[in-house]
């Protein structure tokens, strides 16, 4: 084990990003990656086993992004490792149906409230396939979403988006005709009057309001108690359809996703779901799904066209079905457990150092906002103090911590989070505290 400690080593890192620079543009393939909200050199990883991932200079660092969430069960799973291996000894790809698909497809019905699911090869796909269904089948054409929710890079959706775009601090993107966007209505989130004036006004042009189960795209924002249903609610009053994008919550908040937090509690049910990250169990698959009659709308048997070359992919759905099947309540429990234990460490450490804080928690997703007050929407996670994040990363990082490069990202724990992991973030966080003082 060969912590990074201060200073660490990054020559490796260092000359990995200039080449990446000269052949990729920024040196990465998504933006928030490089380091840009926080500075310095990106680690490029080399290998990773469980909590811990380790870089081209050989430091190790406890891993708390687990690839933007999907690594649920920690990296390389040796059961995972093996059903993949074995799916790849025949053969990686068909354009056929597929038997891992049907029993990927029946893990997720029988997790969710959605009765027919299809496959598709990134969350970006799925939420773009979702929303051309609600307008396919409504007839309408209008899309309502939350400022500081991220849905993937979908031009309609890219208004005020969370994620790399509120890590970037643009409004929007250039490349997006106005057109793509004239049909979409952003509003604030947690903001029950702004849904009700929207609808009174466009109601009969809604055809979907799209919403992050629990956003995590700009740090977690919890819904306020009872607002999924009453989002729920009003779409099915005004004749639109509900999309829960649970891309980033799925099978990873709880067992059943954003959704086990509320609706399988108060009873009520998305139109629509999309799916990714865990599910693809480390491979690029995702997913979108809902009631039968709406997916009927969709080809081959519907007049909605939606494909894929790679969708349902072998190898992907055979990952992703070993780690759902692998996810069994008592992994959950653990989740809780260690994200409860993170969170309290850090809270108590920066309370200790006197840096105003708030940690949200959803289920085992969390985030740490660095300002005193609670975050309802996007315009409260903008008044953070994100360089006090950045010291706070960077410390973290040069103790062997790799933390989301970014104030606007949730933190993920693996099952494989051990107390050994858990020690290694708590022995860093003095020093961090003292870092964002
Ligand atoms: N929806 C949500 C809630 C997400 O968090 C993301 C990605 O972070 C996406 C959609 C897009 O998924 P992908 O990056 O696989 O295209």
């Amino acid at each position: 084990m060969n912590l990074a400690t201060t200073p660490s080593t990054t020559t490796a890192s260092e000359a990995l990003f200039e080449r990446a620079r000269a052949v990729t543009p920024g040196g990465v393939n998504s933006p928030v990656r490089a380091f840009t909200a926080v500075g310095g050199t990106p680690r490029f990883i080399t290998s990773a086993s469980g909590a811990w991932l380790t870089d081209a200079d050989g430091n190790d660092y406890v891993d708390l992004i687990c690839s933007w969430g999907p690594m649920l069960l920690g990296h390389a799973h040796p059961d995972v490792q093996a059903a993949v291996a074995g799916a790849v000894a025949r053969g990686t790809s068909y354009g056929t149906p597929t038997e891992p698909e049907v029993e990927l497809a029946e893990e997720i019905v029988a997790r969710t409230p959605v009765e027919l699911v299809r496959f598709v090869s990134s969350g970006t796909e799925a939420t773009m396939s979702a929303i051309r269904l609600a307008r396919g089948a409504t007839g309408r054409d209008i899309v309502v979403k939350f400022a500081g929710c991220y849905h993937g890079h979908v031009d309609p959706l890219l208004a005020q988006a969370g994620s790399g775009v509120a890590t970037l601090a643009v409004p929007g993107t250039s490349g997006v005709p106005v057109s793509s966007t004239a049909d979409t209505l952003v509003l604030p989130y947690n903001d029950r009057e702004a849904v009700l004036a929207a609808f009174e006004s466009d109601g009969p042009r809604i055809a979907c309001l799209i919403t992050e189960a629990v956003p995590g795209n700009m740090g977690v924002v919890p819904p306020a108690p009872g607002f999924n249903a009453f989002l729920a609610e009003t779409c099915r009053a005004h004749g639109a359809l509900f999309i829960s994008d649970e891309v980033m919550t799925g099978f990873r908040a709880t067992a059943q996703g954003g959704w086990g937090l509320d609706g399988a509690i108060e009873g009520w049910t998305p139109d629509l779901m999309t799916f990714g990250k865990v599910m693809g169990g480390g491979f690029p698959a995702a997913a979108f799904g809902g009631r039968a009659d709406l997916m009927a709308h969709l080809a081959p048997e519907g007049s909605v066209y939606q494909a894929g070359t790679l969708s349902g992919n072998p190898v992907a759905t055979t990952a992703g079905l070993a780690t759902l099947r692998l996810a069994t309540p008592e992994v959950y429990e653990h989740l809780d457990a260690t994200a409860h234990t993170i969170r309290t460490a850090v809270s108590e450490t920066l309370e200790a150092a006197s840096v105003p804080h708030t940690v949200q928690t959803a289920g085992t997703m969390f985030s740490v906002f660095f300002r005193e007050e609670s975050v309802r929407d996007f315009a409260e996670a903008s008044q953070q103090d994100t360089a006090a994040y950045a010291a706070f990363f960077h410390s973290m990082l040069d103790h062997g911590v790799y933390l989301p490069p970014s104030a606007y990202e949730a933190w993920f724990v693996s099952a494989a989070h051990d107390d050994r992991a858990i020690s290694t973030i708590i022995d860093a966080l003095p020093a961090a505290a003292l870092a964002a003082a």
